[in-house]
């Protein structure tokens, strides 16, 4: 093997390395989409009466094909947001490393190709 070709197998390592112990980091991640629910609560005189709505958040999620909905209490919206976000990067990583890995089968293909020769 020329020494370029063992630098380039050794940095597709180095970048799967890297990638996969940022994977683990992601491991609060949930795959939804956050909804904000607008509503009225029927009480008179309340702020909603003159069209202030009050909002809640929530999570959408597919479970077997139906839609599930999450309520997210206020003071669990920066977790939910994080999680979302987690969710995200991991599958930028997973298509990173997904890439890295094709690099190395290609490598490896090529090499024994060669060796064939
Ligand atoms: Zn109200």
């Amino acid at each position: 093997m020329t020494a370029s070709r063992w630098n380039a197998l050794t940095r597709f390592r180095s970048q799967r390395h890297a990638a996969s112990q940022r994977l683990s980091t992601h491991g609060q991640m949930i795959k939804a989409s956050l909804v904000v629910n607008r509503r009225r609560c029927g009480k008179p005189g309340c702020r909603c009466a003159e069209g202030q709505l009050h909002e809640s958040l929530a999570f959408t999620y597919k479970r077997d094909g139906k839609s599930v909905l999450v309520h997210i209490p206020q003071h669990l919206e920066a977790e939910a947001r994080q999680a979302q976000h987690d969710y995200r990067k991991l599958k930028t990583l997973v298509e990173e490393l997904s890439a890295i890995n094709i690099k190395l089968l290609k490598h490896k293909a090529q090499r024994s190709k060669s060796r064939q020769r």
